[in-house]
């Protein structure tokens, strides 16, 4: 299969590193969720992030969006720094697409006004280059025809896939994942993980909580094992799999494999 020209382009014109996280705590209140994080993402790497719930994966991946503020230590994306900077803010937003378990698609838009809302709003883009890119993407998700559809009308997998399609209309460089087949019914679970390798294979910079260990197999450079708000594991997944190294990977990889 080709790689998608537009995502390619996109991707290629980012700088070599994605995100950088250094040192990055974090707490909620008195609880210290985030404990000295440290973590580089190179353009094109996929990054799997699992580990048991509480884990503070979410929290990770919801502070390099700023949708959470980390207290201490340095995020970097896209060469930006996150900081109170709300103009900062913003251009990191543009620059990264963000899928979570929950759709989260407007149900009273079609697909296609879905598709189009962000990047005409946001990206100020022509209403009709928005289209013809929201089906362009509602292409590579499988499901052009469902574009005057609302979402109450497609199933569960076919509105995650609108879901990433919506993102990859803001022309995104990086994407992050938080568990997309986690609240879907298992055979529905394939047509997402389809969705998301053929975009490993276009070369989208790609930070992915999921339990889904074949696709970690797959298409991930790295897997990550958080535990109770901290880094425990990172390594190659063959590595990662066949020989974990610490005793908490190892029961966690025992519970879900
Ligand atoms: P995971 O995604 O690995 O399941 P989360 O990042 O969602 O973990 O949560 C990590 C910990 O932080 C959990 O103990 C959770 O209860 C707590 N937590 C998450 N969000 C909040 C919040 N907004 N306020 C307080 N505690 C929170
Ligand atoms: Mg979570």
């Amino acid at each position: 299969m080709s790689a998608d020209p537009i995502l390619a382009a996109d991707v290629a014109a980012a700088p070599p590193t994605a995100i950088e996280l250094v040192s990055v705590n974090k707490w909620y209140g008195d609880f210290h969720v985030l404990r000295d994080i440290n973590l580089t993402v190179k353009r094109g790497e996929r990054i799997v992030v699992c580990g048991p719930s509480g884990s503070g994966k979410s929290t990770t991946i919801r502070c390099i969006n700023r949708l959470e503020e980390h207290q201490r230590g340095q995020i970097i994306v896209d060469g930006i720094e996150l900081t109170n900077d709300l103009k900062r803010i913003d251009e990191v937003r543009r620059e990264v697409g963000m899928v979570f378990q929950h759709f989260n698609l407007f149900p009273h838009l079609t697909i296609l006004e879905n598709c189009i809302l962000a990047p005409t709003w946001v990206r100020k883009m022509p209403r009709k280059e928005a289209e013809d890119l929201a089906m362009h993407f509602l292409t590579k998700v499988k499901i052009p025809e469902q574009a005057g559809k609302y979402p109450g009308q497609l199933s569960g997998g076919q509105q995650q896939r609108v879901a990433i399609a919506r993102a990859l209309c803001m022309r995104p460089r990086i994407m992050l994942f938080d568990e997309p087949t986690s609240a879907l019914d298992p055979e529905m679970v394939k047509e997402v993980l389809e969705t998301m390798v053929s975009l490993a294979e276009d070369g989208m910079t790609m930070l992915c909580v999921t339990h889904e260990m074949g696709f970690a197999r797959q298409v991930a450079d790295r897997v990550i094992f958080m535990d109770a708000g901290q880094i425990i594991e990172m390594n190659e997944p063959n590595a990662f799999f066949s020989n974990p190294q610490h005793e908490r990977t190892k029961l966690f990889l025992s519970q879900i494999l």
